[in-house]
């Protein structure tokens, strides 16, 4: 299996003329198979001392039972691994492939706390998947029994499919609404190919659409049709709508050609890689090729950002961010990778404005130093006085984090709670929303967060409205 991948490779590398490109196919190479053979996943796990305190277990969002499937792995036992490892996680390949471990399993992992570095949980979790798949293991939802119940997803990310997939094995009825032509959420438009490759992503929304899950793409609630409209038809409503309004910036020269959004130029590669007709890419606004290019921010859409303008060839790329390194948020990890490839980071500034006639040329920079700690134990950067200087760039990218769209006001739906910071109130352990038989998951709930808790949330709340479903089942046999 091993040597099939590494096969699939040397050709896509042989393809290459580039010979720079071709190093970095090289390094997405050993990013996501590096190290998954079949020896190396047995290795790993029989890593694991079975301490009895599995750390890793409680960290992990989805309490995955870790130590059991790592056992069964050492022991060749994959099939059964497998049964396990999907048991608590709808996209268990995709998780062991981005998921930040570091901060979850394995940064909790007794072994990598005594200094002898971590068992690679993610790396076996994905390899237990990926050759399930290849084994024919994978297979499409059946149900045991058919409900007449049905349940609209508005939403086709992890939070949504993860609640499609729980739904459609108790028989329920689901149909999937989501304006993107394709399902996914963020783990298709968002996240690079070269962290989670999209026929990944694909085989999951087609296993998904196998198993009865029905797809309403291209379909803009809120335009499209009304989210009253989906109310009547169905029992009750998921919300998982994800977060996509883009933090912005202000300053001189902020509107100049040349400044892009993130989220547009990760979607824009993502679809050139599907191999879909994007004119903003072909006439070169979402495209790095030949620029010097500078991203604003320090946050893992970021650190994406940095190594997609490195594959589509920029001269040089550049990452500002107003703290220093100890304090970014981004995960240490995608640093060290980013830096590999050439990605230079300059710590402790912020942009203060830009430079250009029509089109940018330059980011005028405000050097920075981190002052004292603020309440919550964070230091705060401030700016150091006559310290300025300009950045020169042909492409600015802000990745300065996304917030929530207003749902109600967007949606004209009377009575949908919302918190301060824009995010659907939903219950904690329910994911009900403040109107009947609507629930809500994901980021739209706990804002910009990651595709495990997406899961877990989807999880939760088909558990809930499964009990919804059948409190009102037993309620109409009783009368
Ligand atoms: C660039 C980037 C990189 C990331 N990398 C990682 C990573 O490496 N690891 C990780 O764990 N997480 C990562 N994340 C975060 C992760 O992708 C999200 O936390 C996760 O996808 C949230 O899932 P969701 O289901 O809530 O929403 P989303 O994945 O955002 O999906 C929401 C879906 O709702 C649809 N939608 C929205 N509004 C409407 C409407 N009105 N009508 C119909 N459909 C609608 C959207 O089209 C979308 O398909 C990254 C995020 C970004 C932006
Ligand atoms: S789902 Fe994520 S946190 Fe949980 S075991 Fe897998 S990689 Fe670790």
């Amino acid at each position: 299996m091993a040597e099939q991948r590494l096969l699939k490779f040397v050709s896509v590398e042989r393809d290459m003329p580039d010979k720079r490109q071709a190093e970095l196919r090289r390094m997405d190479f050993q990013e996501i198979y590096g190290e998954f053979a079949e020896a190396k996943a047995a290795e790993q796990a029989g890593r694991c001392s079975q301490c009895g305190v599995p750390y890793c277990q409680t960290h992990c969002p989805l309490h995955n039972n870790i130590p059991d499937w790592l056992k069964l792995t050492a022991e060749g036992r994959l099939r059964e691994a497998y049964e396990l490892s999907q048991a608590t996680n709808t996209f268990p390949e995709i998780c062991g492939r981005i998921c930040p471990q570091d901060r979850l399993c394995e940064g909790n992992c007794v072994i990598e706390q005594s200094g002898h570095g971590t068992v690679t949980i993610g790396a076996v979790e994905k390899y237990i998947t990926d050759t399930a798949w290849e084994e024919g293991w994978v297979q499409p939802i059946t149900a045991r029994v058919e409900r007449t119940e049905s349940v609209g997803i508005i939403g086709a990310g992890p939070g949504g499919l993860a609640a499609a997939d729980f739904l459609r094995r108790e028989g329920v009825q689901v149909t999937v609404y989501d304006r993107y032509d394709r399902a996914g959420g963020l783990m298709t438009y968002g996240i690079p190919g070269f962290k989670l490759e999209k026929e990944v992503v694909e085989r999951r929304n087609d296993q998904l659409s196998q198993g009865g899950v029905e797809f309403v793409l291209n379909c803009d609630v809120g335009v499209d049709v009304g989210f009253e409209d989906i109310r009547a038809k169905h029992d009750a409503v998921l919300i998982a709508t994800g977060v996509y309004k883009s933090r912005d910036l202000g300053g001189p020269g902020s509107g100049l050609d040349g400044i892009e959004r993130a989220i547009d130029f990760l979607t824009a590669s993502n679809r050139v890689n599907f191999g879909d007709s994007v004119p903003d890419f072909d006439n070169g606004r979402f495209n790095a090729s030949g620029k010097r290019v500078v991203v604003i921010g320090g946050g893992d859409t970021a650190m994406d950002c940095v190594r997609t303008a490195v594959r589509q060839g920029a001269t040089s790329v550049k990452c500002l961010y107003r703290r220093d390194r100890a304090n970014m948020p981004g995960s240490q990890r995608e640093v060290a990778n980013a830096e590999e490839e050439g990605v230079e980071f300059i710590w402790l500034t912020a942009p203060k404005g830009f430079t250009g006639e029509d089109q940018v040329s330059g980011v005028r920079v405000g050097r920075m130093r981190l002052g004292v700690p603020d309440s919550t134990g964070r230091q705060s950067p401030e700016e150091i006085p006559d310290a300025d200087y300009t950045e020169d760039a042909d492409l600015v990218i802000k990745a300065l984090g996304f917030e929530p769209e207003d749902l109600p006001k967007l949606w004209g739906v009377d009575g949908l709670e919302v918190t301060r910071w824009g995010t659907i109130k939903a219950d904690f352990r329910s994911k009900e929303t403040s109107l009947d038989g609507v629930y809500a998951v994901g980021d739209i709930v706990r804002g910009a967060s990651l595709v495990v808790w997406a899961i877990r949330d989807g999880r939760e709340a088909a558990e809930s409205i499964l009990a919804r479903l059948a409190d009102r089942g037993s309620r109409v046999a009783a009368e």
